[in-house]
């Protein structure tokens, strides 16, 4: 807290690790709610959930009891507009396709025609009940949107909007903050200038994996398909004097398969800067003029496609507008910033992959001040760097409120799941089953083997025959709803195993107290893949900071690694053990250097739970 306090009187930034159940929450909120009361400033908390916002608000609520404050969540119309329950036609919509929808019929309430009851609603009422109880109470989003309908059946996305200019403390997905059309809303209802807002980043390890993914764009065969098909719907019409709608969706399906062709190795490759430019060029047998007209006139129908719809009350969305406007994105980005990459599979695609994330977090600078909170953000000098924060940002790593002796974090030095030992030694992944199941015989204990991939997982899912105890499994793709049914089935059944993936959402999202999980098994490092996309962000990073290595993989396996061993920990109370069976721990003894060489684990783990 007494470093906030200094950095929000020198108007700076702050990142902090500290592990999870350290109060983090509570240590960031409660000074700066005090300094934004006496210099007139707003706190903004971002978390990277929606759930996440409970917390914050749990917090408030605590402050509240004393010393009188305002705090308000903010989420989404897909969490927020009671309409979607009338029109299930519209859930699939994106935000701002539901903006404008929500924007017309608005229009048509305060016209007095038929617009959005619930907004008729807010308009014919006071909200005076709901201000006073949300006052009273913090409600979390859920609970404000239960009140909007007990008072009035006014619409609560709104009636929200319009108490954000009392709140002092506001907690928004981070989509509010970074994405800069939604930001300038949110700071218009907020009604503060940027320069007057704390900003608090929760998780923020997850910050430019986040950013990057924001800022970046893919023009998928599937989607062409599409727009191809859209195309039908609106007659066909000619884009260039030889070349109609749907001729010029077939020729970039065919311009993604050749290029997928010609440049992926493995999973994707890198596009040639002007290649698409140049080969649409060639297919038009045209200058790049006549292909600026053909991307220009696709934009025009694109758009009177989703004016129809949006006229009819329909979702405003069109493929033929997102394929057009990924092409003027695509020819238009700056080459320093962006790779161009192409991947093959089942719906092969172009993509427009940002490589610097500071694009979208950059804006942080221009805050009165920001707080970074992570429990697991080593190197912290890499995510300044990466998302652009000053060289003079404080930078603060909290040693674990827990106690040393509770984690005992042990290595194997004959086992790898190196790439190129695998291949020559038969013997090695048999070796790990065997002690993996040693461990199973021996430890009635709740069990979660970490592998790098799902690939990896799979090549050791027989061993779960050889045990008698309950087994699960994180499946790629599974839906939250699987996932967490599988995580508390896991958590119900004593000496349970579960199979899982470093990286994954069980391993970065999930809390295990007590004895819900007393063992982790690392199988091998989870370094990144060296794919295409991954060398040009490595690229960049020798090229912009000269750590390559170190920011894009060393960062990023490091986290991975604390993120699943740290599912050990969660209480004061737990107890737990981290085996990694891989050798190549020791490059990383800096960041992890409670790792020490073990010969026989069995026997260490024995001795650690006496
Ligand atoms: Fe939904 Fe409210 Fe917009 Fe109506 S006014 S569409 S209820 S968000």
């Amino acid at each position: 807290m007494e470093h906030i306090c200094n950095i929000l009187e020198k108007k700076s930034h702050l990142i902090a690790e500290s592990g999870t159940g350290s109060g983090k929450t509570i240590c960031s909120i409660a000074p700066s709610v005090e300094y934004s009361l006496k210099h007139k400033k707003k706190v903004l908390y971002l978390t990277r959930t929606n759930s996440q916002q409970k917390q914050v608000i749990i917090e408030l609520r605590k402050i509240q009891d004393k010393k009188k404050i305002f705090g308000i969540g903010m989420q989404g119309r897909k969490n927020m507009c009671p309409l979607l329950d009338d029109r299930p036609d519209l859930e699939k919509g994106s935000a701002e396709e539901l903006s404008k929808i929500c924007g017309d019929l608005k229009k048509a309430s305060i016209d007095g025609g038929k617009g959005c009851k619930y907004y008729s609603n807010l308009l014919n009422h006071d909200i005076d009940d709901v201000r006073a109880l949300a006052k009273r109470d913090i409600p979390a989003v859920e609970e404000f949107v239960g009140l909007c309908k007990e008072y009035g059946d006014v619409c609560p996305y709104e009636a929200n909007k319009l108490l954000l200019k009392e709140a002092i403390v506001i907690t928004a997905p981070y989509i509010y903050f970074f994405s800069p059309i939604i930001r300038r809303a949110l700071l218009d209802w907020m009604n503060v200038h940027i320069s007057d807002l704390i900003v608090i980043v929760d998780e923020a390890h997850n910050l430019s994996d986040y950013a990057r993914e924001l800022y970046s764009r893919e023009l998928t065969v599937r989607a062409l398909e599409l727009a191809a098909l859209e195309s039908q719907d609106i007659g066909n019409p000619q884009l260039t004097t030889d070349l109609d709608l749907s001729g010029a969706c077939n020729m970039m399906q065919n311009l993604i398969q050749s290029t997928a062709s010609e440049y992926v190795i493995d999973d994707d490759g890198l596009v040639p800067p002007t290649e698409i430019r140049e080969q649409l060029m060639s297919r038009l047998k045209g200058t790049s003029r006549e292909v600026q007209v053909m991307i220009m006139n696709m934009v025009t129908h694109g758009d009177i496609v989703r004016e129809t719809k949006r006229k009819k009350g329909k979702l405003p969305r069109s493929h033929i507008f997102k394929t057009a406007t990924f092409l003027q994105d695509w020819v238009m980005l700056e080459e320093s910033e962006y790779a161009k990459l192409v991947s093959a599979g089942d719906n092969p695609q172009l993509e427009a992959y940002c490589l610097n994330p500071a694009k979208a977090t950059g804006i942080l600078n221009d805050c009165h001040s920001s707080i970074h909170l992570s429990g697991t953000i080593n190197p912290i000098m890499e995510y300044r760097d990466s998302i652009g924060l000053p060289q003079d940002t404080d930078c603060l790593s909290l040693p674990s409120p827990f106690d040393k002796k509770n984690r005992l974090v042990i290595f194997t030095d004959d086992m790898t799941t190196k790439y190129d030992t695998l291949a020559q030694d038969e013997e090695m992944i048999p070796n790990m089953k065997k002690l993996i199941c040693e461990i199973f015989d021996k430890y009635h204990r709740n069990t979660i083997i970490f592998f790098p991939s799902f690939s990896l997982l799979a090549r050791f899912s027989d061993i779960a025959a050889e045990t008698k105890r309950d087994v699960y499994f994180e499946e790629q793709g599974m839906s939250q709803e699987e996932l967490m049914s599988t995580v508390k089935n896991f958590k119900l059944k004593e000496g349970a195993i579960m199979f899982a993936v470093m990286g994954g959402r069980i391993s970065e999202g999930i809390d295990f107290p007590d004895r819900e999980l007393e063992i982790a098994i690392l199988v091998g490092i989870p370094f990144p893949k060296p794919t295409a996309k991954h060398r040009s962000l490595l690229n960049y990073y020798d090229r912009k900071f000269g750590k390559g290595w170190e920011y894009t993989v060393k960062a990023p396996t490091v986290r991975k690694m604390m993120q699943s061993i740290g599912r050990l920990l969660r209480r004061e109370s737990d107890r737990g053990v981290a085996l990694i069976l891989d050798s190549r721990i020791t490059q990383f003894k800096n960041e992890i250097p409670e790792a020490s060489i073990t010969e026989k684990p069995i026997e260490d783990i024995e001795l650690f739970f006496n």
